[in-house]
């Protein structure tokens, strides 16, 4: 199968790893016998609708996030609607901002979002930096991460977060969540990168994006002894952290 990938703003969000992540998606792919077609979605360009099965957007500063917010708002629709049939996908840090109601940077500058995650966020005083690691209940698996960033996130009653914070900060330093997750749209702060250390992830993303192209399938487990012990290593810097602050 040919995997459709859209990565939006490549050239503005990309300043966590972010393409780290993209290759990581594309050989894990490779070793199931699928191939990555990852397409640009910049600045003006019309999303591709139904024939996007994985929209990717990584992490950017103030600044960036500024230049893309309206673009991104004028491709809202067909986001959204990408998600309501059914498309994953994943974002990192800025473009997780993005995606929910609104930003208010640092300046005080308010950005639009989409409103594609039930959730708002709001630039604090200090910046929330280090080592991650979530509980992810509903997959019965943890993720390792690195975050960095000013915004506080607050997801609406009810929303689905991504994991329940072990050690960290996470959407906001005191509501102990981390990200959201809403269908197969996975928002959070956590880069450093993401995929590398955290290889089910990577594999449920991608099942999920054959599952948006009509294809069922469950992977085998690859050796991954690398990924295993990055994993390892990201989760002990974030415990020895001493716990949620
Ligand atoms: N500018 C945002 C913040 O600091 C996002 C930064 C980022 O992508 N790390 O909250």
């Amino acid at each position: 199968m040919r995997i459709r990938v859209g990565h939006l703003y490549p050239d503005y969000l990309n300043i966590y790893a972010d393409r780290g992540n993209i290759a990581v998606l594309a050989e894990r792919a490779r070793a199931r016998g699928h191939e990555l077609d990852v397409r640009a979605i910049g600045m003006h360009d019309a999303v591709p609708g139904g024939e996007i099965d994985l929209f990717y957007v990584g992490g950017g500063q103030d600044r960036e996030q500024e230049l893309v917010a309206r673009d991104l708002v004028a491709k809202a629709g067909p986001l959204r609607s990408a998600v309501e049939s059914g498309a994953a996908f994943l974002a990192v840090c800025g473009g997780y901002q993005l995606l929910g109601r609104s930003y208010r940077d640092v300046a005080g500058v308010e950005l639009p979002g989409i409103g594609l995650l039930p959730l708002v966020t709001v630039a604090g005083k200090g910046r929330m930096i280090g080592d991650v690691l979530l509980d992810c209940t509903w997959a019965g698996e943890t993720l390792a991460g690195f975050e960095n960033h000013a915004g506080r996130t607050l997801l609406d009653e009810g929303a689905e977060p991504l994991g329940r914070v072990v050690s960290g900060f996470g959407n906001d330093g005191s509501s102990g969540y981390e990200g959201c997750r809403y269908k197969r749209a996975y928002g959070t702060y956590l880069h450093g990168p993401l995929l590398p250390r955290n290889p089910w992830f990577a594999d449920r993303l991608l099942e999920e994006a054959l599952a948006h192209a009509g294809v069922e399938e469950r992977f085998a487990p690859l050796a991954d002894e690398l990924e295993h012990e990055a994993h390892a290593v990201s989760a002990e810097r974030a415990r020895t952290r001493g716990g949620r602050r």
